[in-house]
């Protein structure tokens, strides 16, 4: 079996989000820990899908997410992914996002400083429509921001999305789901129209059961290996432990057991259940995206 590897190159973040559950205490990849997830990348290459670079804001670290590419690209060719709120864009870092990496998400939501004249021009000039998608979160209260966020997308030529409705950190009224519901209808119609219009979480994934596991192995900044980057937050902080699975020195990924993977995803799928059903809305938030799932995928035929 091959695995997503999720790594942290930080977790401070420039932003303040209100619904971010990261715990943002500004630890960094050190230089010795730089050395090491080299080593385990040449080490496990062949257990590896794709590398993906997460924060808090990775951006804020990129001298060391360049080190990292140019000393693995011979492993990893290209498949390198990244998740950044877009404020530490440069030159150098859009000719990086160009040339290595496979898969980019921007995240936009309605209280971050997204500015759409800076960014939209370099996605063009870079060429990087294809591999992007928008991150476009939306928070209780909020859903006619996205909404608007979204056609100026869509109107702009853009054409990835990913619909991320905040889960476990906010309540979620009736009222507001009812506007999520439109919002997500409205996207969803288009699509049915636009065959162009890519929408990650959906035509991925086929959900029909919503879920934030995401099937993929977390290294932090201190190149600790776990089963899922979920440990990251404050809401997981307290499963770190059962999570954890060694120090990145000493995997081995081909030995590393498939079933026991697949044992602990199930694990913390039962336990985002619980989560769940202790959090104002979060059920009915997570019926409403496998409903709109299913209303996608039929009418697509799938
Ligand atoms: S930009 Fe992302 S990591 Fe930073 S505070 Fe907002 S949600 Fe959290």
């Amino acid at each position: 079996m091959k695995y997503n590897i999720i790594l942290h190159t930080t977790t401070a973040c420039n932003y303040d989000c209100s619904y971010c559950d990261v715990i943002k205490d500004n630890i960094h990849l050190s230089l010795e820990n730089r050395e090491k997830i080299l080593s385990f990348i040449e080490k496990n290459h062949w257990s590896i899908n794709r590398f993906k670079f997460f924060g808090g804001e990775p951006l804020l670290r990129f001298p060391d997410i360049k080190y990292i590419i140019s000393n693995s690209n011979n492993f990893i060719q290209n498949n390198y992914e990244i998740v950044t709120n877009t404020t530490i864009l440069n030159d150098e870092i859009w000719e990086y996002l160009e040339t290595y990496f496979s898969l980019i998400f921007f995240s936009i939501d309605s209280e971050n400083c997204f500015d759409f004249d800076k960014v939209l021009p370099f996605i063009k000039t870079y060429n990087l429509e294809y591999k992007l998608y928008f991150n476009l979160i939306i928070s209780p209260g909020k859903e006619h921001i996205a909404a608007d966020q979204f056609q100026k997308l869509y109107n702009a030529g853009m054409r990835g999305f990913n619909i991320l409705p905040v889960y476990f950190t906010q309540k979620w009224e009736k009222e507001d789901l009812t506007n999520l519901s439109q919002v997500m209808k409205n996207i969803l119609d288009i699509s049915l129209k636009d065959k162009s219009l890519r929408l990650y979480g959906f035509t991925e994934n086929l959900w029909e059961k919503s879920s934030l596991i995401n099937e993929s192995l977390f290294i932090n900044s201190e190149n600790k290996l776990y089963y899922s980057d979920f440990v990251s937050t404050y809401f997981w902080k307290k499963i770190q432990n059962e999570l954890f699975i060694e120090n990145i020195d000493v995997v081995d990924l081909s030995k590393f057991s498939e079933d026991e993977f697949h044992s602990q995803q199930n694990a913390m799928s039962e336990l985002e259940n619980k989560i769940n059903s202790q959090v104002q809305g979060q059920n009915q938030l997570h019926k409403i995206m496998d409903y709109f799932s299913v209303y996608l995928n039929k009418n697509n035929g799938k």
